[in-house]
């Protein structure tokens, strides 16, 4: 019989157009605004960040991975040409997903954008010392390894052969090989793993995000303390267009800053944010929604100690109903989760987290494949919200077919840290150059919800 004990619950751990001037390779791009621009003087950037100031270029809602990372790109190319200002309603960030994701960092997705985005993640980690400074990121390289039933077996070969003809390294392996590399593993109910040998594992998100958001400050990315909660418009030859956000600052006093270019960052609320924007409320382009939502997830941390626990080269391990494990540092801690089924979510009111979901749904799967978990004991826990895209569950990036000046880099349900600096290099590339010069996620846009065209990823867990 399993034995299961509650030890710990803890609180969670917490657009002008611009042309380009000159180009170099690795120093800061310069570029300088078209002459029909406003053009909007430089060193701008103040100190303080509770006061807001009357402009900016670019203004960038939600600080979190997204929009830290966009801001740290923007001024990394554009430099003091570019006025870029981020309003963050949180500055302790308690309930945003970067800290709360469990920085996981992998190749096997389905969808090629996603694997190419992710390898470029792993080579931006590789070097981030370049990028931004003194950042540790604690990476653990201990590979995924996804595990497949009869039912998943081709899809996860034919996943698998994507990915390395797109430059992933791994190896797909049957039950047998499975048991001689990794033999805690129980290898009933299993078809096929495919086991990542480079390139993937997972690092500390909490470090990326203050990476990215102190450099991109170093660079003169303004921060401000504030909650963007209305957007005012003006009518352009185009239609109407997007020209200034009403902040309410931390001090509950309203006031509104004009931009040229805005980017929706804004994780779980950026769905919210789209409705400010009058995404979903008017007819033709307007009528569609920025359909992303906040979903709760559960990650619980339990002990195991012993010669039949899975030792530390042991991979981020996915069993065929989406339940994941790893360890979690050095002293026999692993972390597990689980998305649940779409009927059941739970209520996004709060973070509190849900303990009969471990001992119902997680806790017999973590038994059944690994004998050693059969009796172990939740140290702590914490639940945070995938900004979860409802459309077809992968991110929503570029330019609104609409409004000409407003950005999206959002709904990336549960994959998202992973993709910042691609993400981020490639709003900059949009707003900076006008197109992707790097990874081409055109088919990302927001035109496939126009055009009801998803894009699922198959690997989402
Ligand atoms: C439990 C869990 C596990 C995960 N595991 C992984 C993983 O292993 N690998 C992976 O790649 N990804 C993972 N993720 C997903 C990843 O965390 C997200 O995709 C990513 O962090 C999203 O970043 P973001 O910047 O969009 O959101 P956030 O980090 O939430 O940042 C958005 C910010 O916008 C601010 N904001 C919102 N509205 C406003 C407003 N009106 N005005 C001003 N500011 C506003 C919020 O305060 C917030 O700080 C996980 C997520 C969770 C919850």
């Amino acid at each position: 019989m399993f034995k299961f004990v509650t030890f710990v619950r803890s609180v969670p751990r917490s657009q002008f157009e611009l042309l380009k001037t000159t180009t170099s390779t690795n120093a800061t791009q310069k570029y300088s605004f078209s002459k029909t621009a406003n053009c909007l003087s430089v060193n701008t950037a103040i100190k303080s960040s509770s006061e807001l100031p009357k402009k900016c270029d670019v203004l960038i809602i939600g600080g979190g991975g997204f929009g830290s990372s966009s801001a740290y790109w923007l001024k990394k190319k554009a430099g003091n040409d570019l006025n870029v200002v981020v309003i963050e309603k949180d500055c302790t960030y308690t309930k945003a997903s970067t800290p709360l994701s469990v920085g996981g960092l992998r190749q096997q997705f389905s969808f090629p954008e996603n694997i190419q985005m992710s390898l470029y993640g792993a080579e931006f980690f590789e070097i981030v010392k370049d990028h931004l400074g003194d950042c540790e990121l604690n990476f653990k390289p201990n590979g995924y390894l996804i595990l497949a039933s009869d039912s998943g077996a081709t899809n996860l070969l034919s996943n698998a052969k994507t990915q390395k003809e797109l430059g992933a390294q791994n190896v797909v392996l049957t039950p047998e090989k499975l048991k001689e590399i990794f033999p805690w593993i129980n290898t009933e109910g299993v078809a096929l793993g495919c086991y990542g040998l480079e390139k993937e594992g997972w690092f500390d998100p909490w470090a990326l995000l203050m990476g990215f958001k102190n450099t991109a400050r170093e660079h003169g990315a303004n921060y401000v303390d504030g909650e963007v909660v209305e957007f005012g418009f003006e009518a352009k030859p185009e239609g109407q267009q997007m020209k200034k956000a009403v902040v309410k600052l931390t001090n509950g006093e309203k006031q509104s800053i004009d931009f040229e270019k805005c980017v929706i960052a804004a994780g779980a609320c950026s769905g919210d944010v789209g409705k400010l924007a009058g995404l979903g409320n008017g007819e033709g382009l307007l009528s569609f929604a920025l359909p992303v939502e906040p979903r709760k997830r559960f990650v619980y941390v339990f002990d195991c100690q012993g010669e039949n626990a899975p030792g530390l080269k042991t991979p981020l391990t996915i069993d065929p109903n989406g339940t994941y494990f790893r360890r979690d540092g050095e002293g026999g801690n692993y972390l597990c989760g689980r998305s649940p089924e779409c009927t059941c979510e739970p209520s996004v009111d709060d973070l509190e987290v849900d303990f009969s979901f471990f001992e119902e749904e997680i806790w017999p799967t973590l038994a059944h494949r690994v004998k050693a978990f059969e009796s172990i004991k939740i140290r702590s826990s914490w639940a945070g919200f995938y900004e979860y895209n409802t459309f077809d569950e992968n991110g929503i990036i570029g330019r609104h077919p609409y409004y000409q000046n407003l950005y999206i880099a959002t709904g990336f349900s549960g994959h998202g840290i992973q993709q910042t600096p691609a993400v981020g290099r490639a709003i900059s590339e949009l707003i900076l150059d006008g197109r992707f010069t790097t990874i081409d996620l055109t088919r990302l846009g927001f035109d496939r919800i126009v055009n009801n065209k998803p894009m699922p990823e198959v690997h989402i867990f």
